[in-house]
């Protein structure tokens, strides 16, 4: 079982500690589909991507934060073409997994997003970065950097879907996790551990004991809109709990939708 990790925000490791590719270690990634629950999660999405692609006029599409390959497996198997990608390796190796056992042939790349190259993967129609994937930067400008990477991808016009967890509601402490949405598993139960404004750590605990924590940046929605602005996306919209109105203390992930 893996040790409980308590790091003071001072602490030098806690720096470590933010890097993501070590928070996804092996034992906590070959649970993430038991985390999420792939039938679950994908009766509770229905078709809100897919519709969203379709109407763009998307087709090729990268899934830029593929962790166990969950989205890129669905759309794949709607017709779209996927490349996948993330930076950690053992969600690479998950996701190479999830496809041969599901026989869907797609391609899955490890790159960290600093490193993704429009040379050598090409440019899509629609960037995908789903799943809460973006907080595990901390620095605005960072952030921005990979906006502006992710806006390199994509053909001109084209669509980025990018979604966080409701930070508005968790920093007022109203954290829900109603697990209709993305996290559906029944085994694990997710409570919040340190929360301030710079940090938001999640705490995963398994019905056989197993706990693995994550710790995030809490982006607030409006903060991560001025984001897309300033890496030169156009009209960016937010949808919650995939509905285009909704009351923004009472949803659990907020998915923004930009141009480049
Ligand atoms: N999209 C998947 C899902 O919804 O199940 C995975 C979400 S998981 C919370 C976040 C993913 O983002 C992890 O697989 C992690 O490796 C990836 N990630 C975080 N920072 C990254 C970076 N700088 N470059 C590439 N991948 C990154």
């Amino acid at each position: 079982m893996p040790q409980l990790i308590a790091l003071s925000p001072a602490d030098p490791l806690a720096i470590a500690y933010h890097d993501y590719a070590r928070q996804y270690e092996a034992d906590f990634v070959e649970r993430w589909d038991e985390l999420i629950d792939w039938e679950k999660r994908a009766a509770g999405e229905g078709a809100f991507f897919h519709d969203l692609l379709r109407q763009a006029g998307a087709w090729r599409v990268l899934d830029a934060a593929t962790g166990s390959g969950f989205h890129a497996a669905q759309l794949h198997k709607a017709g779209f073409d996927v490349t996948a990608c993330d930076g950690s390796p053992t969600m690479v190796d998950r996701a190479r997994r999830n496809f041969d056992r599901l026989g869907v042939d797609v391609p899955v790349h490890r790159y960290d997003w600093q490193a993704l190259d429009a040379r050598v993967l090409g440019t899509f129609d629609a960037v995908l970065c789903l799943g809460s994937s973006l907080c595990h930067l901390f620095e605005s400008e960072a952030r921005i950097a990979v906006l502006k990477r992710f806006r390199q991808m994509l053909k001109p016009g084209g669509l980025l879907l990018i979604d966080q967890r409701n930070f508005e509601a968790i920093l007022a402490g109203r954290f829900t996790s109603s697990g209709r949405y993305y996290y559906c598993g029944d085994t694990a139960r997710v409570t919040l551990g340190e929360l301030n404004e710079s940090v938001c750590e999640f705490v995963y605990r398994f019905a056989d004991g197993a706990q693995y924590r994550l710790r995030v940046c809490p982006i607030r929605p409006r903060q991560l809109q001025d984001e897309l602005r300033a890496a030169g996306f156009r009209a960016p919209h937010a949808y919650g709990d995939f509905k285009p109105v909704y009351d923004v203390m009472n949803v659990d992930f907020i998915v923004h939708q930009a141009h480049a």
